[in-house]
Order: structure tokens, then C-alpha cells, then sequence
């Protein structure tokens, strides 16, 4: 059934621990971080698998993310729609992972324009199979396919604008190569995609810590009083920013030290994991995460990293 596969990919992604089922958590819930700004915050293990927001100005809707599941995307849809009858613009997809673009189709059939950075129409029908593990079936491929692609792509970035309100998309480095930052400055909100996770373990599949910290840096620097929206975890401010720039950089040095000592594979897990748990051990994910950081990190520092698009760190 649909519902047990796309609850199957959620688990591949998160695989989180928590005994509650799935289905007994909500979606998301909405928070309003400015006037018509919105944040849809969902759960740990939520089917919605990831947050999202929309943004309401004079003329229209431009919606963030959609979600890995289209029941998500449509009830979204259908918060959108007791708050305003104007027209659904724009969606933008924050980068290329299955958890924030699968309800796609939703909002192209509300009259949506779906824009994002040009790795996410590159790589959405082709990289987004990892998630189903090292033998995906034709079902599996068939699904992944019919993602609905964003219709116009750029390479840096992109301005909205919904009457005089603007948003400034930007594409930074670091989580996926293919990822975007949605600034609505009129707010002094930024809706920071998988870039910024709010007091939770990123996901590193993709990841280039390095650029990463620099984006993070850049953020800081250019935002230093804004509210941030996270693609996962909490709505957070520049301390939460900051504090997630210091999982990276502790990840990196203690990793460092640890293949410098000879360590690798497990061993390197069993040298690095107590150390990082003291500091982070509190925060959403790290039970399912902290392993594959460790060894995603590792082979970024070997420069043996395979990334999206077949490229190599
Ligand atoms: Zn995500």
C-alpha cells in the first residue's frame, strides 16, 4: 500500500526511535513567526518527515517544501487556504531530498510555479533512490520518477515578489550542493531548508562539512537578529544557529584526532561517539544519526566522499 511505502521511506530517512506509531503523531503544526509568515513544524516521526512554511503577501502564496508525503502536502494546502483565497504563486524547494519535495504535485495543481537551484531537477529522479536502500525495485524507481520536478531552476538565486513583499532565494553549499535559503526580509525571517537543523543531528549523506560551516558563518553574519526556520527540528535563533556550526566543527576535530590516532570504521565510532554524546547526546536524532556522521565526516576528510551528481569530496 502507498501509505506502508511512503511510512517505509520515512523510516529509511529518520528511523527514529520512538515506539509511538507513526500515524498517531500530527502532521506538522503551525506557527506564525511573523505577520503571514508561517512555519509548519512536524514531529519527530511524523509522516509529514520534514518541516515546511509558507509565506502570504498582497498578491499571492509562495509555499516552502512540501514534504515526503502528499497527504502533508494537501493538508498544508488546505491551512493555506483558511487563511487566504489568494493565488499559490511559487513553491520552492529548499534542495533535492525526497522528505521536501514529494508533495510537489499538489501545490503544480493549486497553479503553483515549483522553483529551485538546478541540482534539485538534476539529481531529484536519480539520488533520491539511496533513500531505498542498495536494491530498489522498479516500484520504488516508478515512485521516485514521478516526483514532480520545479519548472524553472537558477544557479545562485532567485527574487520573488507577492506585491511588494519579496523573497530572496539564495543557493549556498554544504548539505547537498543543491541547497537554498528563502529570505523574507521584511520578517526578518529565513527559511534555512536542511541547512540548519534546530537542536537535532543532520543527516550527511551529501554533505560537505567544510562550506557547510561557511554557509553557517554567512548566515550568522548576515542575519544576526532573524528567526530561523530549520527543515528539521525547532524554530531557532542565531545561539541554535551557532550551536549547530559547533556540532559541525566538534564533529570534524574530534574525527580528525581520531584517524590521526589510526582509528576507522567502528573503532572510530566507539572513539568519537561518548565525546559527542556528552555535548549533543540531548538533541532529536542522535541515536539514529551519530554513526553515520561519524563515518560520513571520515570519508569527507579522506576525500573519499561520494556525492550527489557522481562528484567526489
Ligand atoms: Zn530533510
Amino acid at each position: 500500500m502507498r501509505s506502508q511505502r511512503i511510512l517505509l521511506v520515512s523510516l529509511t530517512i529518520l528511523l527514529l526511535s520512538s515506539l509511538l506509531p507513526a500515524a498517531q503523531k500530527p502532521l506538522f503544526t503551525l506557527h506564525e513567526v511573523d505577520k503571514g509568515v508561517w512555519a509548519a513544524i512536524s514531529p519527530d516521526r511524523s509522516k509529514a518527515g520534514a518541516n515546511a512554511g509558507f509565506v502570504i503577501g498582497e498578491s499571492g502564496v509562495a509555499v516552502i517544501d512540501s514534504f515526503q508525503n502528499v497527504g502533508a502536502a494537501r493538508e498544508l494546502l488546505a491551512a493555506i487556504r483558511q487563511r487566504t483565497n489568494l493565488p499559490i504563486r511559487f513553491l520552492v524547494n529548499t534542495h533535492y531530498h525526497l522528505d521536501h519535495m514529494t508533495g510537489n504535485g499538489v501545490f503544480a495543481d493549486a497553479g503553483a510555479v515549483i522553483l529551485a537551484n538546478r541540482n534539485v531537477r538534476a539529481w531529484a529522479h536519480t539520488d533520491n533512490l539511496k533513500f531505498f536502500g542498495p536494491k530498489p525495485t522498479a516500484a520504488d524507481r516508478a515512485w521516485v520518477k514521478s516526483l514532480v520536478l520545479p519548472s524553472v531552476t537558477y544557479r545562485n538565486g532567485i527574487d520573488l515578489y507577492l506585491g511588494k513583499r519579496q523573497l530572496i532565494v539564495r543557493h549556498m553549499p554544504g548539505h547537498t550542493g543543491s541547497d537554498s535559503i528563502i529570505v523574507v526580509p521584511d520578517a526578518n525571517v529565513v527559511f534555512t531548508g536542511d541547512l540548519l537543523w534546530g537542536h537535532h543531528l543532520p543527516n550527511l549523506i551529501d554533505a560537505s562539512t567544510k562550506p557547510w560551516i561557511q554557509t553557517l558563518d554567512t548566515l550568522a553574519r548576515r542575519y544576526p537578529t532573524a528567526t530561523f526556520v530549520p527543515g528539521h527540528g525547532r524554530i531557532s535563533h542565531r545561539a541554535r544557529l551557532l550551536a549547530f556550526r559547533a556540532y559541525l566543527v566538534t564533529l570534524r576535530r574530534d574525527i580528525a584526532l581520531g584517524l590521526k590516532q589510526g582509528r576507522s570504521g567502528d573503532a572510530l565510532v566507539d572513539a568519537v561517539r561518548p565525546q559527542l554524546a556528552r555535548e549533543y547526546g540531548t538533541w532529536g536524532f542522535f541515536s539514529y544519526f551519530v554513526k553515520p556522521d561519524i563515518l560520513y565526516t571520515a570519508e569527507e576528510l579522506e576525500g573519499k566522499k561520494k556525492l550527489p551528481g557522481g562528484r567526489v569530496n
